[in-house]
């Protein structure tokens, strides 16, 4: 069993203006970017997008991280989708939680 402390990336989306225009998404990813275990919290305009699926593996690579943390639409969206690219990055499929704030 790793004893290591886990290491969340929180990333949040903008989904354009469907969340940007309404949530200050900078002020919600600055708020929880010093939480015990967060080594990264980051906006991005479409977490979905291939770009922004890049981005998110590109981050668990570099960071180690081991837990995810995803704020943007309903899970009955895309949580297939963010599972699929925890596990492209070699994530563990169930460390993976996504927060609805759309
Ligand atoms: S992940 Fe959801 S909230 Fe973000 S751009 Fe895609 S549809 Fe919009």
């Amino acid at each position: 069993m790793n004893s290591e402390p886990a290491k969340i990336g929180v990333f949040v989306c903008q989904c354009g203006k469907n969340v940007g225009g309404v949530v200050d998404t900078e002020k919600v990813a600055d708020a929880v970017k010093d939480s015990p275990n967060v080594v990264l919290s980051k906006v991005h305009p479409h977490l979905c997008s291939y770009e922004g699926l890049s981005v998110i593996q590109n981050d668990i690579e570099e960071h180690g991280i081991d837990r995810l943390v995803v704020a943007a639409c309903t899970p009955k969206m895309h949580e297939k989708t963010f599972r699929d690219a925890a596990v492209g990055a070699g994530l563990n499929p169930h460390c993976l939680d996504i927060a609805n704030i759309r």
